[in-house]
């Protein structure tokens, strides 16, 4: 489990124009009855650290925070990795032309910058740091035309490690409103997304306001499940293992090399778990099942 997120304190980059987060201890150390005890006030924006915007941000009649359906924000991921023209272009619109081959239907899409490098650096992350101040705004986002591709390709949400997800020099925010209009989540400021797997799993957990246009947001990577593994083993194992293996895994035979996994599209379904152990047994019965049963147990009998 990777996590995407960045802590939320005194150092969180929040939109210029919206309040930083604040958090103040209301209560710590010994009570009177003699325990440890300890809690506090936190207040901020919807908009700043890792965060959601919810449709309704850009859209009146979008679902609020607390009106996302649950099935947008857990989902297989699509990263869309632009850090090469990003790296050469701050201002860069990631477009279709930066993605090579066809994109995915109902993953989560996270675009890939490369920006997280200069998290927590306000002036290098997003351009200026004057607060208050938007008109100087530089780092890159997604382009319009692409967003509305990713709505046709029925993306369940779109997350990019910027502050937005439209670029610094946005002014319309078309990106923001091609999303919010057809209902799709955005997550902001993902942290840690140059170390994402490519057929991880995400788990978006924004905090649940009634009416919220965005709010606080645990995201979260499952990476894959154990990839194929090469076993080697003689001609008489390796016909067994096709026999008990069962007809959801993948074996690929080439000499006394054996590949096997469960193939990825009953890797995350609920058989999963039964499907690997299933597997995991063929494997180990199969390379010694002759010795196994001849052999004496283990701890070995004692002869005392
Ligand atoms: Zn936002």
């Amino acid at each position: 489990v990777l996590d995407l997120t960045y802590a939320f304190g005194p150092e969180t980059i929040y939109w210029p124009t919206a309040t930083p987060f604040a958090r103040k201890d209301t209560s710590h150390g010994k009570t009177e009855a003699g325990f440890y005890y300890a809690a506090g006030d936190y207040a901020a924006s919807e908009h700043g650290g890792t965060h959601l915007d919810a449709p309704v941000h850009f859209f009146e009649k979008g679902a609020g925070a607390d009106g996302i359906s649950p099935s947008r924000l857990v989902g297989p991921t699509w990263i869309l990795d632009a850090r090469e023209a990003c790296a050469k272009d701050p201002d860069h619109l990631v477009a279709r032309a930066d993605v090579a081959g066809e994109i995915p239907e109902n993953v989560i899409v996270l675009v890939l910058t490369g920006w997280g490098r200069y998290w927590p650096d306000k002036k290098s992350y997003l351009g200026d740091d004057r607060p208050g101040k938007t008109d100087a705004l530089s780092f890159p986002g997604l382009d319009p035309e692409l967003a509305r591709e990713l709505v046709k390709r029925k993306v369940r949400a779109v997350g990019i490690d910027t502050a937005s997800i439209d670029r610094g020099k946005s002014t319309k925010f078309e990106a923001h409103r091609v999303l919010a209009e057809a209902g799709v989540p955005i997550f902001e400021n993902v942290a840690n997304l140059d170390g994402v797997p490519a057929d991880s799993w995400i788990v978006a957990a924004p905090m649940k306001i009634e009416g919220g246009t965005g709010g606080p947001l645990r995201l979260l990577a499952l990476a894959p499940r154990p990839g194929p593994r090469t076993y080697e083993m003689g001609d008489a194992a390796a016909k067994r293992v096709i026999d008990w293996a069962p007809s959801e895994c993948e074996i690929e035979l080439s000499g006394k090399q054996m590949k096997v996994a469960v193939a990825a599209t009953f890797a995350y379904g609920p058989r999963a778990a039964e499907l690997e152990a299933a597997l995991s047994r063929a494997l180990f019965r199969a390379q010694f099942d002759d010795v196994a049963w001849k052999a004496p147990r283990w701890p070995a009998p004692s002869r005392r």
